[in-house]
């Protein structure tokens, strides 16, 4: 008698506990597709049976509610289907009790709120049949789903080997998984997780950053920060576009080969969009955290013509720069005129004979050693922000040359998942430190 008690007090417990903590939680779904063709001929036949007797179950159930819709039910191994010749028996062999019970809650709830509706003096019908079951509730994390995080897997209940999955990376870190669904679409089989994540957490992604940077847009590190961040990255054309555009060219303009071919080069374009795209997007999110984004906007133009046009269009700066312009509100843009390179971010002197191939700056006047990129964007930032300045801008900190931890941790937080970006940091003073003799 003790142990039932104890058993229940134990529960009451730990679901007071969890109440608490998703108290200053938010539910956040992430939808993971399963990778068809890393499946095997097992999981496939699996994976199409699950849902065939996900129907089964719920038709046979909501034919006879009163007398099946409760826990026996939960444990059938087989049921009755109605087809054109009469009722015929069929094995529950892929659903797991827990997928089961899973159903069954559903359906307690779908009449709890008709009941709901009915006592509003709505008019209800009863529960319909389904010709197709697209969504099977995987009610308990670790029990009726697993997820594998460094594998890139989830072990399904029923399943021996765990099915691989597309979209994990979104994970945040210090998450909760609670639940999921298998979720069958016209293009593939999906997992919906549903987590609890930390309220804290999700407004310290959002923070901003209080204070302006300014920005060179290069070639070598793409784009580098007054503070010393330098974002790298490149999605070049890939070795299968090429291969197809090789391909296609060899093809019978029109032929039924051809089209696929072309057709085949979209997708392999779409990607690369896609890819870009994300690129840009995430810079974007971390630069909009600045108070105010500096730039020279016209930098880049003359480079277009020259010996740098084409990796320019493979990096897309040009995109970046408009999308900048069109998103950030506080975008202050720097005279093209201005000579950012050639002079010292520290004192000021002017230096002609810099090249595009120099990639550190040495001042003559004051002894500054600085990466070269990094010498611009100060100046940028600092040339901008004497332009405003005095009227809009107050007691911001311009501290520069130097990333703070706040903007290591967004940095990281915003790239990390992206294997096309790659992020660097430079800083004046260790290079100022190593050039200064006494
Ligand atoms: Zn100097």
């Amino acid at each position: 008698m003790t142990t039932v008690l104890d058993k229940k007090q134990k529960i009451k417990e730990s679901l007071k506990k969890t109440k608490e903590k998703r108290e200053n939680q938010i539910p956040k779904v992430y939808q993971l597709k399963i990778s068809y063709s890393n499946l095997n001929k097992q999981q496939k036949t699996w994976l199409k049976r699950v849902f065939l007797e996900a129907k089964w179950l719920y038709n046979y159930t909501v034919a006879d509610i009163q007398n099946r819709l409760n826990s026996k039910t939960e444990k059938l191994k087989q049921v009755e289907v109605k087809t054109p010749q009469g009722y015929e028996k069929r094995q529950i062999t892929c659903l797991s009790s827990q997928m089961k019970q899973g159903i069954l809650d559903r359906i307690k709830k779908n009449l709890f709120d008709l009941s709901k509706a009915k006592q509003k003096g709505i008019k209800v019908g009863k529960l319909k049949f389904k010709s197709d079951y697209r969504n099977i509730p995987l009610k308990q994390n670790e029990i009726t789903f697993k997820v594998l995080k460094d594998k890139n897997k989830i072990k399904l209940q029923g399943l021996k080997k765990p099915v691989r999955v597309l979209g994990l990376h979104q994970l945040p870190e210090n998450c909760d998984i609670a639940k999921a669904e298998l979720i069958k679409k016209p293009d593939g089989c999906y997992i919906h997780l549903t987590c609890y994540i930390d309220k804290q957490n999700e407004k310290q992604k959002q923070e901003k950053i209080n204070k302006p940077i300014g920005i060179d847009f290069g070639i070598k590190h793409q784009l580098t920060l007054s503070n010393g961040i330098k974002i790298n990255y490149s999605v070049e054309e890939t070795k299968r576009l090429k291969k197809l555009q090789k391909k296609l060219s060899r093809q019978q303009k029109g032929s039924r080969n051809y089209q696929k071919t072309k057709q085949k080069i979209q997708k392999q374009h779409q990607k690369i969009y896609n890819r870009r795209k994300d690129i840009k997007n995430k810079i974007l999110s971390l630069l909009k955290r600045y108070e105010y984004v500096l730039i020279q906007e016209e930098q880049i133009k003359n480079w277009h013509s020259g010996l740098f046009g084409k990796q320019i269009q493979n990096t897309g700066i040009g995109g970046i720069i408009s999308m900048l312009k069109q998103n950030i509100e506080t975008l202050i843009p720097v005279n093209k005129y201005e000579a950012t390179t050639k002079m010292c971010s520290r004192c000021g002197n002017r230096k002609e004979d810099i090249t595009l191939s120099d990639r550190t700056y040495k001042c003559n006047n004051c002894g500054l050693v600085i990466d070269r990129d990094l010498n611009s964007a100060i100046n940028i930032l600092k040339i901008g922000l004497q332009k405003v300045e005095k009227t809009t801008i107050k007691n911001l900190p311009t501290d520069c040359g130097e990333v703070t931890p706040v903007e290591k941790e967004a940095t990281a937080r915003v790239f990390k998942d992206n294997p096309y970006i790659r992020v660097s940091y430079t800083s004046t003073k260790q290079e100022a430190r190593l050039f200064s003799k006494p």
